[in-house]
């Protein structure tokens, strides 16, 4: 069978990605690589990173936008007219993202990543948008 390859951009600081069903240590290798369906809704593509993907830069960890930053990430993701509706559907959202990582179940990943260079590589760095909501204890992505 034909192996495919793909070049993500990920952050210097990101842990090591585990093996397939341990722990999720917040690698962020498989959003990196593709959205899930709904990182796929809010970023408006079915290839390439998801742009619901936050990196935490104190835990150094990639988290789910989608779970820490909900109605930060509908705003990005609504047309302009709609973006009202985010506050109402925030909760709605992280709930179903809770439910779709299925994020106590360990790393669902079988990618293999290589690093492509020895020295740090193009960095995927985003603010996490401060939420009230938003619950640092939630285990990632
Ligand atoms: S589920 Fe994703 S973020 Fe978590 S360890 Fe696996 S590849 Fe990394
Ligand atoms: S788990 Fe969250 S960050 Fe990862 S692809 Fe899905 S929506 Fe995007």
């Amino acid at each position: 069978m034909a192996h495919s390859q793909q070049i993500i951009h990920i952050h210097p600081q990101a842990p090591a990605k585990p093996a397939q069903g341990a722990a999720c240590n917040g690698c962020g290798v498989c959003c990196l690589s593709e959205p899930c369906p709904m990182g796929m809704v809010l970023s408006g593509r079915r290839t390439g990173a998801c742009r619901a993907l936050l990196w935490d830069g104190a835990l150094a960890q990639y988290r789910c936008g989608a779970v820490q930053a909900p109605r930060a990430k509908l705003e990005q993701a609504l047309p302009p007219a709609l973006r009202w509706l985010a506050r109402w559907l925030a909760p709605v959202l992280r709930r179903a993202a809770l439910r779709g990582i299925a994020a106590d179940q360990g790393c669902d990943s079988s990618l293999e990543p290589e690093p492509t260079s020895p020295g740090p590589v193009a960095s995927t760095t985003m603010p996490l948008p401060i939420e009230p909501h938003a619950h640092r204890a939630d285990p990632p992505p």
